[in-house]
């Protein structure tokens, strides 16, 4: 068989060689240790949080080694592109601080030296390899038609090895002529690749996060070029990855079982292999039990959803840290206010079977990051999160940012801030009662704190509040109304002689409270207070005053 002129026959317009590509992408210049990692999205649109995670872990292991990270696209699957997809995926990629040094880094936009980063762009490219590898008699083109594929699909049920392979493998060794016959009859045909593997060989590869893998050697003839000379997954990454200069492929677990073929690709391609991480997917606890983090079923799968929600990213990205190294929250508790970016990553401390989501997590992880910001920054972003998810809170902070950004600030910004809000959906709620738009009362007690009590203490509180007060003689004025109603200043005192007080100075205080918020429990009322101003506070006590007048 004349391997080249069949590789000619087959690819009459490819005339660059993997000499000439080698070329063009020379190696990368790095500096020793530097880690080459990418992201490769097939254009869907859809960001499963998923992939957000994977990404950031790729992302991780170039920056923590001073390496690249790029972005390529693979569309070689033109049915699956939804128009405007890149460009959704790059910003979710952005809003979470990964931002590509190179490839794609906005919709038909390349940056870099080993472009084109689209995949539908590098057509040639592949064949030039294919090309090759017909020349040295490591390819051969197939003629089976779809339906011959099926019935061999369906034979092989009960079978362990599948595919085109031994037997099945059919056009493997036609004849030169039989070859000819059918190419100048316009059959289609398929490239692939003649597969070196043996039944007994095995593959063996450290995986950089689940270790030591043995698995059965690839022994199928797998497609590298489907019939419309569009190369599959497998010889794309090989090629790609290669010429890419990509040390490290950092990629979902799914892809382990196909790892065998590609090691086999980059062997035949003459190509030292990347060394390969595998992620395994964020599961879920549902009965009992573990399942994959769902697209169909999980609201939070879908990384819209943290923004729809209004978790800053910060705390997105912060989560994720904590799914990603198990020592990630050690770290942050001896570095409390350190950069999240000094963190130094490890792929060695990934989960091997799977981080479990929890949203309660995140909800801690978020309060924590949120109760650091100051109050200007969490009025800058809940307010831009609001102009687009809740237009009802935009409008109440416009009508004065300083005292909504105020009203954020209320036990803020101090040693020991409160933890209320996990995301800015909940600031609508959480500030309700500081306008009256929103307030909704609510005449309640806890404790010693009776309406027979709260009638009393309001009667004395109304005549005495003055919104000049500094918070000590605030608190001088609570505690002066306590023995003008049967209380104690002192609560040590009350609990030694319950019997002798109707209550005690936080009893007057949730009084007070409830009727100025509807609520018993609230960051510091006495900032509460002054913010509500001096109309708001006399019309909240009085109706407070009358509510429990009719109760008593
Ligand atoms: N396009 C592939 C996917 O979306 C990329 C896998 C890889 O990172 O190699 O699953």
């Amino acid at each position: 068989m004349d391997n080249n002129k069949l590789a000619i026959r087959l690819f009459p317009n490819i005339n660059k060689t993997p000499e000439d590509y080698e070329k063009i992408y020379p190696l990368r210049d790095l500096k020793e240790g530097a880690r080459v990692t990418r992201f490769a999205p097939s254009p869907t649109g859809f960001l499963h949080f998923g992939n957000l995670f994977t990404c950031l872990v790729s992302y991780k292991t170039a920056k923590s080694t001073d390496g690249v990270f790029y972005v390529r696209v693979e569309d070689t699957d033109q049915k699956r592109k939804v128009e405007g997809a890149i460009e959704v995926m790059l910003k979710g990629l952005s809003v979470y601080g990964i931002v590509p040094d190179e490839g794609v880094i906005a919709e038909d936009t390349e940056k870099g030296e080993y472009a084109p980063y689209y995949q539908s762009k590098r057509k040639e490219i592949y064949q030039a390899y294919a090309k090759s590898l017909v020349q040295q008699g490591l390819a051969y083109p197939c003629f089976m038609t779809p339906e011959e594929l099926d019935e061999i699909r369906a034979t092989q049920e009960n079978e362990s090895i599948k595919g085109i392979w031994g037997k099945y493998a059919k056009h493997r060794d036609l004849s030169e002529e039989e070859i000819y016959k059918r190419l100048d009859s316009g059959e289609q045909w398929t490239l692939r690749l003649k597969s070196p593997g043996s039944v007994d060989g095995k593959c063996y590869f450290d995986d950089m996060i689940k270790g030591k893998i043995e698995m059965p050697e690839n022994v199928q003839d797998v497609v590298i070029l489907k019939s419309d000379g569009i190369p599959t997954y497998h010889f794309a990454h090989a090629v790609d990855d290669h010429l890419m200069r990509t040390t490290h492929v950092v990629r979902g677990d799914e892809w382990i079982s196909s790892t065998p073929i590609h090691l086999q690709l980059f062997r035949v391609l003459g190509f030292r292999p990347p060394k390969y991480a595998h992620v395994a997917p964020i599961m879920k606890e549902e009965d009992g039990g573990k399942r994959k983090l769902s697209k169909r079923k999980d609201p939070e799968a879908a990384v819209t959803y943290y923004a729809e929600q209004g978790y800053p990213s910060e705390s997105v990205n912060e989560y994720m840290l904590t799914l990603a190294n198990s020592n990630f929250e050690d770290w942050r508790r001896m570095n409390k206010d350190e950069d999240v970016e000094k963190f130094p990553f490890n792929l060695k401390k990934m989960s091997v079977s799977g981080a479990l989501f929890d949203i309660v997590k995140l909800t801690d992880v978020s309060k924590n990051v949120i109760c650091k910001m100051p109050a200007k920054k969490v009025f800058d972003l809940s307010y831009e999160w609001a102009k687009e998810y809740n237009p009802a809170l935009a409008s109440l902070y416009e009508k004065d940012t300083e005292r909504a950004t105020a009203i954020l600030n209320i036990d803020r910004e101090n040693k020991k801030p409160r933890k209320d809000i996990a995301k800015w959906s909940d600031i609508p709620e959480y500030i309700s009662y500081m306008y009256d738009e929103t307030f909704e009362p609510c005449y309640e007690l806890t404790g010693n704190a009776t309406p027979a009590l709260a009638l009393k203490v309001l009667e004395k509180y109304i005549e005495k509040v003055n919104l000049n007060d500094d918070k000590d003689a605030w608190f001088t004025r609570m505690k002066d109304i306590c023995p003008l109603v049967g209380c104690t200043p002192n609560v040590k005192e009350y609990k030694a002689e319950p019997d002798k007080y109707e209550g005690h100075v936080g009893d007057v205080s949730t009084i007070i409270r409830v009727a100025l918020t509807g609520r018993t429990n609230t960051p510091d009322l006495y900032c509460i207070t002054a913010l509500l101003g001096e109309d708001t506070v006399k019309t909240r006590l009085k109706a407070a005053l009358e509510h429990y007048k009719e109760e008593v």
